[in-house]
C-alpha cells in the first residue's frame, strides 16, 4: 500500500489545518499540550539565543552542552535510577541499546506487539529473537523453558503502554520471570511517561522525549555501569550529531510543568476514558483508545467520514498493526475539552452503529 506524507499545520495543540482545511486532531501524542506551552516554548528560545540552533558535533566530541546535563539528571530522577542518557530519538535509542547489549549467540524475547524500532534494532543486533504473545506471560514463559539454556545472554523487551492498542503491560510478572531465567529486562514507555509508575528492577527503562513531553529525543535509564557500557558501544550514539540545544532545553522544561502541574497528566486519560464509556468500551487507563474496526477499507472509509465532519483520526492498518485488525486509534490530549469528546463519540456512534 502506497502512503503519502501530509503537510499537517499544527499550530493550536489540538488543531490541524490540513489541504486549507482545519480539523480537530485525536491523532497527535503531544498528551499533555506540552509542544504549545508557554514555558518549553520561552526555554527553547532562550537555549537557541545562548547555545545556538545546532549543537556542532556528536556528544562524544562537543555536542554535550550543559543542558544535557540537566536532563539528563532530572530523567534519572523521575524514573528511580543512577543514571540516563539522551539519544536523537526514541528510534536511535533503542536499535542503540539493544545493538550494544546483544549479539551473535545471544536471544531477544519481545512481546508480539513490540515497535517496529525495537524489531529493527533486534535485527541489527544479529541476536536471535523470538516474540511472545501480546501480554501473554504463559508464553513468554514457555519461550524461555525451551530456549534459554541455548543462548549466553537474554534480553526480555516489552513496552509499558502499548502505542496502538494503549493497553498495560504486566511489567512485574515480566521482572519475575527475568529473575528466574537470568535475563535484563527492557520496558519502552514512549506513551507512558507521566502515566506508567517507574520501576527501577527494569534494567532499562526507555522512552522518548518526543510524545508526552512535546519534544524530540529519545533516552534510557538504568544503573550507572549499564550506562557507561552503553555510552562506550552505541554506534547509534556515537556517530550522530547531538540534538540542538532548543530541543533539550524544551524537554528539560517539560518535565519540570509536569511536575508542578499534574492536573496535565491527569486530565488527558481521564477524557480517553470518558470517550470509551460513551461508546460502551472499556477503558485503557492511558492516553490512547483503539476502536478495532476489522477490515482495512472500513477503517479508512469512517476515518475519511470522520474526516469530513471536521475531526483528524488516524486509520491505522497492516503492517503497523496484525492484519484484520485496522483500527481507528484516538490520542487525547490536555488541550481538548470535554465537549468535543462529547461530540466526537456522538457521531461516530451515528457513524458505526
Ligand atoms: C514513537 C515510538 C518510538 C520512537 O520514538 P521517537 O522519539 O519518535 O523516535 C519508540 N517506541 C515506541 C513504542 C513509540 O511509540
Amino acid at each position: 500500500m502506497h502512503r503519502e506524507i501530509a503537510i499537517s499545520e499544527r499550530n493550536n495543540g489540538v488543531y490541524i489545518t490540513r489541504n486549507g482545511r482545519k480539523l480537530l486532531s485525536f491523532s497527535c501524542n503531544d498528551y499533555f499540550g506540552l509542544s504549545q506551552h508557554p514555558r518549553t516554548i520561552e526555554a527553547s528560545i532562550k537555549a537557541t539565543q545562548i547555545y545556538g540552533t545546532g549543537s556542532g558535533a556528536s556528544r562524544l566530541i562537543t555536542g554535550s552542552n550543559p543542558l544535557y546535563d540537566r536532563l539528563e539528571r532530572k530523567l534519572a530522577e523521575i524514573k528511580g535510577t543512577e543514571d540516563a542518557c539522551v539519544f536523537g530519538s526514541g528510534y536511535l535509542a533503542n536499535i542503540g541499546t539493544i545493538t550494544a547489549l546483544l549479539g551473535t549467540g545471544d536471544l531477544i524475547v519481545a512481546d508480539k506487539l513490540c515497535h517496529a524500532c525495537i524489531i529493527d534494532g533486534a535485527g541489527l543486533s544479529k541476536a536471535t529473537m523470538l516474540r511472545f504473545k501480546h501480554n501473554d506471560i504463559g508464553s513468554l514463559r514457555r519461550l524461555l523453558e525451551k530456549n534459554r539454556k541455548n543462548y549466553k545472554n537474554c534480553l526480555i523487551i516489552t513496552e509499558t503502554i502499548f502505542s496502538m492498542d494503549g493497553d498495560f503491560s504486566p511489567v512485574d510478572e515480566i521482572v519475575a520471570l527475568a529473575q528466574e531465567f537470568d535475563c535484563w529486562t527492557m520496558t519502552d514507555d514512549a506513551h507512558g511517561l507521566g502515566i506508567t509508575t517507574p520501576n527501577n528492577k527494569i534494567d532499562i527503562q526507555m522512552g522518548t522525549l518526543s510524545k508526552g513531553a512535546g519534544s524530540y529525543g529519545g533516552y534510557i535509564c538504568g544503573t550507572k555501569e549499564i550506562l557507561d557500557y552503553i555510552r562506550n558501544k552505541a554506534r547509534a550514539l556515537i556517530y550522530s550529531t547531538a540534538l540542538p540545544p532548543a530541543t533539550i532545553a524544551a524537554a528539560s522544561e517539560a518535565l519540570d510543568v509536569m511536575t508542578e502541574e499534574p492536573e496535565r497528566v491527569g486530565k488527558p486519560v481521564e477524557l480517553c476514558s470518558h470517550f470509551a464509556g460513551l461508546l460502551g468500551e472499556e477503558a485503557t487507563g492511558s492516553t490512547i483508545f483503539p476502536l478495532i474496526i476489522g477490515k482495512e477499507e472500513d477503517a479508512l472509509s469512517i476515518s475519511k467520514k470522520l474526516n469530513e465532519a471536521g475531526y483528524l483520526v488516524s486509520a491505522i492498518r497492516p503492517p503497523t498493526v496484525p492484519p484484520n485488525t485496522s483500527r481507528l486509534r484516538f490520542t487525547f490530549s490536555y488541550l481538548h475539552k470535554k465537549e468535543q469528546v462529547e461530540e466526537l463519540a456522538g457521531i461516530l456512534k451515528g457513524m458505526i452503529l
